[in-house]
């Protein structure tokens, strides 16, 4: 297995749309909004 997170460091950080934050890679995401702001923007 390759070392997905050797990929990913190659890539600027994604930052969320909404707050700004800084995105930890966590998994192959599409989104642009942090774990926070998604739960929020659920409701
Ligand atoms: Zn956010």
């Amino acid at each position: 297995m390759k070392k997905i997170t050797d990929f990913f460091k190659n890539l600027p950080p994604k930052q969320c749309t909404d707050c700004g934050e800084i995105i930890e890679e966590q998994h192959e995401s599409y989104l642009n909004q942090c774990d926070k702001c998604l739960r929020n923007g659920d409701l």
